[in-house]
């Protein structure tokens, strides 16, 4: 039997691209799911759809990572059947616009850095403690190899993503006398509607970003996560960076 097998999941933002594929690839391996993401519908539709297909217990919360009162409020509410959480995916995240810094929105501004920043740390701050009682646990954050290095345009999605790498090096520091390991996944170009939320619905400039390249699909991600925390108690990957073929870092890219 694989060791994925009967354990609780949580994900943020599952209902699209990361999150929907790490949900699609948990539930194959007959884990049980915690989803949760703001859009009520198709977090239903998602959870029939597992329940039907794999026979997997499935929780959802209708719940936005950005509100800590919300965060606080929805994960002290899961049933104690789900209270036994043994991996935490930070998944929810975006990025708004590809203008130079100084020419975003405090609006935008503020949806970025809450959500893919104070969002990580309000759901990793409720589900430590749940982790702690049952002395295990297994936390990814969705970093970026936009955290590595910035590119034109994204100082602001850049440094957040700079936020989650630091953040889970000091997280993995805290839970280093505990069995909670941290691994911070930074991929590259993937295809999902990432981009189509980056240009506000613009499916042009959206398209633009993946033209002439190969890029990773959100099912290459998931199968990553689930390498990274089938691994044996002994082993953490602290961090995985991974690309499409053609792209070489944040900036480099060729595209045919
Ligand atoms: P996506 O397809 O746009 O999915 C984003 C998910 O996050 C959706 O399920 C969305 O659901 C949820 N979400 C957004 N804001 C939220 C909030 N405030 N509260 C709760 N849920 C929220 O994006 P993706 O490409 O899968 O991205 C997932 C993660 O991977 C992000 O952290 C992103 O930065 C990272 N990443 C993406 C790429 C890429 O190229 N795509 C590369 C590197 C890293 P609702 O709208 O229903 O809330």
């Amino acid at each position: 039997m694989n060791k994925l097998y009967g354990k609780t999941i949580l994900i943020t933002g599952a209902t699209k691209g990361i999150g929907r594929s790490c949900a699609l690839a948990y539930a194959e391996k007959g884990a049980n799911l915690i989803l949760t993401a703001r859009s009520s519908d198709l977090l239903d539709s998602l959870k029939e759809e597992l329940i039907r297909k794999y026979g997997i217990k499935v929780y959802t919360l209708v719940m936005d990572v950005s509100v800590s009162k919300d965060v606080e409020e929805k994960i002290s509410s899961l049933p104690e059947s789900f209270k036994k959480i043994d991996i935490l995916i930070n998944n929810a995240g975006l990025a708004l616009g590809l203008d130079k810094v100084y020419l975003a929105s405090p609006k935008d501004i503020d949806t970025v850095v809450d959500t893919n920043v104070k969002g990580m740390l309000y759901v990793t701050s409720a589900v430590v403690p749940l982790m702690l009682k049952h002395k295990s646990g297994h936390i990814v954050n969705l970093g970026s190899i936009a955290g590595d290095a910035a590119y034109a345009g994204g100082a602001i999605y850049c440094a957040t993503k700079a936020a989650v790498k630091t953040f889970s090096d000091g997280l993995r520091i805290d839970l280093v006398d505990t069995n909670i390991k941290v691994t911070n996944i930074k991929p590259g170009l993937v295809e999902t509607e990432f981009s189509k939320v980056r240009f506000n619905g613009d499916l042009e400039k959206a398209s633009n970003a993946y033209k002439g390249i190969n890029p990773l699909t959100p099912d290459d991600v998931a199968d990553v996560i689930i390498y990274a925390t089938g691994l044996p108690e002994n082993v953490q990957l602290t961090e995985i960076a991974m690309t499409p073929n053609h792209q070489a870092d944040g900036r480099t890219v060729h595209r045919k």
